[in-house]
């Protein structure tokens, strides 16, 4: 396989983040890895745009109990072309000009045990973009053939973006919440990057959605999407009687929890139906779970963490989003507003997602 149809230039911009806690660097000489560099299984992916998220402002500050790499590229919400595969690559699910995603498990060995049973996105030879290695912000990168994800048709790179991470983190959380369809499921933060998309996709898969968040711009989008009730967590006296209230008196089957503070942790055990299942998906770099013993064991609660997706939910996510079911709320912005964005999620006040624009 050779890279003649593409040129491929020897260095891009990108945004580096070159010591530990260093300030972001918007750079336009980085250097591109050649197609003779790349290894086999190794290819590169020219980007059309990639999301902010997060995660990235945990890998750029660096306080994660688990340290990223240095000098670092950040961003895992990449969505571009294949423009060049490593020579002697075999068997690569991909070709040149497919268009693909590159998400936050960049690599597994899918021969580990977790990898055997479908738990690839805890493989313990695991590599993530923009973390372990460089990501998405910027304009061309590697990854390996064998896990960037196929773009389905007709879906635009700037909406697949976002739901390479925030999608595909709520899509797997709701689908393993031990739900069925007509259950109950509550969804703290509804109105925000990820609670947003978790709406849809609880309301895809059936399930009667009590949206949870604040302020009535969140309330109108997310009765918009899908929920069927609503509360405001600043207008209530007491949040767990409210929810209980909402969902027949007995509580909500599921909570998926993608807040990160401990707190909407702790209320999940207060307000969920006997036998209902708290899934944990929020990642503060250093919260503790208080659950009461007592109920969680008297109501049966199961508590479950979950953590992205493997390749399969990927797809899936994708599917239900190029389908219509699912679409993401987001703005595009260019690769010099990483710095604000990084601030305005440090803020709270980044609405929906921010989509970055690589090939201005
Ligand atoms: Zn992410
Ligand atoms: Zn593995």
């Amino acid at each position: 396989m050779s890279s003649t149809t593409y040129q491929i230039p020897k260095v891009q911009k990108a945004a580096v983040v070159p010591s530990v806690g260093g300030t972001l660097e918007i750079r336009d000489n980085h250097p591109v890895k050649q197609p003779s560099e790349l290894l086999p299984g190794e290819c590169l992916v020219k980007l059309d745009c990639t999301g902010v998220c997060h995660t990235d402002l945990h890998a750029a500050k660096n306080d994660w109990p688990v340290p990223a790499k240095t000098p670092l590229v950040g961003g895992h919400e990449g969505v571009g072309i294949v423009v060049a595969i490593g020579e002697h690559t075999q068997d690569s699910p991909v070709k040149l000009g497919d268009r693909v995603g590159i998400k936050w498990l960049a690599y597994s060995c899918l021969d580990c045990e977790p990898c055997r049973k479908g738990l690839e996105q805890v493989c313990y030879h695991g590599q993530y973009s923009g973390f372990t290695v460089d990501g998405t912000f910027s304009q061309y990168v590697v990854s390996w053939t064998s896990h960037v994800t196929p773009i389905p048709e007709g879906l635009a790179s700037t909406e697949a973006a976002s739901i390479l991470c925030a999608g595909v983190t709520v899509y797997r959380a709701i689908k393993y919440s031990n739900t069925k369809i007509g259950d109950w499921i509550v969804l703290p933060g509804a109105g925000g990057g990820l609670g947003h998309l978790a709406v849809q996709y609880a309301a895809a898969m059936g399930l009667r959605v009590l949206a949870i968040d604040t302020g009535s711009e969140k309330r109108d989008l997310v009765m918009k999407l899908g929920a069927e009730k609503w509360i405001d967590f600043k207008e209530t006296k007491n949040l767990v009687e409210d929810i209980k209230a909402a969902t027949d008196g007995f509580g909500p089957h599921a909570a998926v929890v993608t807040a990160a503070n401990s707190e909407a942790f702790e209320e999940a055990i207060d307000y969920l139906r006997p036998g209902g299942t708290l899934m944990v998906v929020g990642l503060p770099g250093h919260g503790k779970l208080a659950a009461d013993i007592f109920y969680t064991v008297t109501k049966s609660i199961n508590i479950l963490g979950s953590y992205v997706g493997n390749r399969q939910d990927a797809r899936e996510a994708l599917d239900i989003a190029a389908r219509g079911k699912a679409h993401c709320v987001y703005a595009v912005k260019p690769l010099s507003a990483l710095q604000e964005t990084y601030e305005g999620l440090a803020k709270g006040t980044v609405v929906g997602r921010v989509v970055l624009n690589m090939q201005e």
